[in-house]
């Protein structure tokens, strides 16, 4: 990367010829790894996979589709000004200790991945040059950074982090158990995913099942349409691995901050409440097809149910139904088998609460998103930062709102979970269960720290 005539054959290109500069990388690349090619000493015709390698990383950094995650050894700190949930669903877990971004929310897609994936975040730190290539402490329990750190808080933050592992290790101990009152009502405690890689962390802890499987992360993950049949083998795996236990996807949620260049959506003033979710599939009914024959296709090697989000009427609830019998029809036809399949919905926008009598008539379960239902209910950006402190879940707009829905949920035969963060939070376990939650669905590490507060209440 520093070799001047590579650099000076990228500047003269762009300079001369006005090209941009990812294709004078590429250019240039070609141009020296073929020269090289040609030489005559072997040691210096294998540097022409040197100059391709740097070159792809390079093209791929300026058009902002690689993080250069390759170029990683060890395991590092990753610090950045925002990461979007598309770039953090790509990375190499294997090579990140933690994430410390400039930007973000604490309520984006981007801090629940990193929950998901049991790493430590930080957002809004004032992240420094001069911090690359340093030691540095990040502690997602407090939210602080710290560079360069001298002997005695090396010390304290190891104790700390040992302290912290003896904690887990009592946790493991729950593992096997019932998630269970001590007056014996049981809860179902299942797992929010958003991949096959996340289920060996469900499985790890004991997850009773997949509560919510974030569907688009399949379709992030890719640079086009995720076929039918790369999406079959993504949930028949999970399927399989949970072999047997409840495994609930979600249909495609695709929007706001979850965005993918080749759905060529418009940009919108407001995408939060805007184009996207079941408002895309039912417009867009190729996309929502392939996704249903996929799912149900792998329905039949476990126990697949579908959830529709960013419902707001039973009329969108009637037509994704239609459909999905459709598309039964056209797999029977086939002669394909598939499984009849649990049916239901999340419960995040105002209008699913206040009609969720009529809702819970039409489906077999309610999953309440109260990430998004805190947003819509407070009206509240869960993007922006500034508003991180008055975004709050346990305003008690929001707890009446779980309440009334649980209610009319049972009142018309369906089971109702909750798998928005604030079913994590262990302050509310007893107040949910008191309200009559029949399942949670949390990120996994959050299982059994949810489960002991389910064991620990009368
Ligand atoms: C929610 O809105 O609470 C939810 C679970 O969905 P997401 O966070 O993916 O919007
Ligand atoms: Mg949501």
């Amino acid at each position: 990367m520093e070799d001047e005539d590579y650099l000076d054959s990228i500047y003269n290109m762009i300079r001369g010829e006005l090209i941009n500069a990812e294709y004078a990388v590429a250019a240039t690349g070609d141009n020296f790894a073929e020269m090289f090619a040609q030489m005559d000493d072997a040691y210096m015709q294998a540097r022409a996979a040197d100059v391709r390698d740097i070159s792809e990383r390079l093209v791929a950094v300026l058009c902002g589709t690689g993080t250069d995650m390759h170029a990683l050894g060890e395991p590092v700190i990753l610090m950045a000004d925002d990461l979007a949930p598309s770039e953090t669903v790509q990375m190499d877990k294997s090579k990140i200790l933690s994430f410390v971004t400039r930007h973000g929310s604490s309520n984006s897609h981007t801090a629940i991945l990193a929950r998901t994936m049991n790493i430590p975040a930080v957002i809004g730190i004032d992240i420094r040059e001069e911090w690359a290539g340093k030691t540095a402490i990040v502690d997602g329990y407090t939210g602080t950074v710290i560079i360069d750190p001298d002997e005695t808080t090396l010390e304290k933050m190891s104790a700390k982090m040992r302290d912290d592992e003896r904690k887990q290790q009592l946790l493991r101990e729950l593992r096997g158990k019932e998630t269970i009152t001590g007056s014996g009502k049981k809860i179902h405690l299942y797992a929010n995913i958003g991949g096959v890689s996340d289920v060996a962390q469900v499985l790890q802890n004991d997850g009773e099942g997949i509560g919510l499987f974030r569907s688009e992360f399949l379709y992030l993950e890719s640079d086009t349409f995720p076929t039918e049949e790369e999406q079959f083998k993504a949930y028949k795996m999970v399927a399989q691995n949970m072999a047997g236990k409840k495994v609930v996807v979600r249909t495609l949620d695709i929007g706001a901050d979850k965005q993918v260049d080749y759905f060529n959506l418009e940009k919108e003033d407001n995408p939060a409440m805007g184009y996207r979710a079941i408002r895309i599939c039912l417009d867009r009914q190729e996309i929502f097809r392939t996704q249903l024959r996929a799912l149900l296709r792998a329905s039949a090697f476990g126990n697949i149910s579908i959830m529709f989000p960013m419902i707001i009427s039973v009329q969108e609830v009637l037509e994704s139904k239609r459909i999905l019998e459709e598309v039964k029809t056209e797999l029977r036809e086939q002669n394909i088998p598939y499984k009849d399949v649990e049916v239901g919905i999340m419960i995040e926008t105002p209008a699913a609460v206040w009609i969720s009598e009529e809702l819970a008539k039409e489906v077999d379960f309610f999953s309440i998103g109260t990430n998004d239902l805190t947003q819509y209910t407070l009206a509240i950006d869960r993007q922006n930062p500034k508003l991180d402190s008055i975004y709050d879940p346990h305003h008690p707009a929001v707890l009446r709102s779980i309440r009334m829905v649980i209610e009319n949920g049972h009142r018309g035969g369906a089971w109702v979970g909750i798998c928005g963060e604030l079913g994590a939070d262990t302050s509310l376990t007893e107040t949910f269960v008191e309200m009559g939650i029949d399942e949670l669905s949390v990120s996994p590490s959050f299982i059994l720290p949810v489960r002991e507060a389910v064991r620990n209440l009368r």
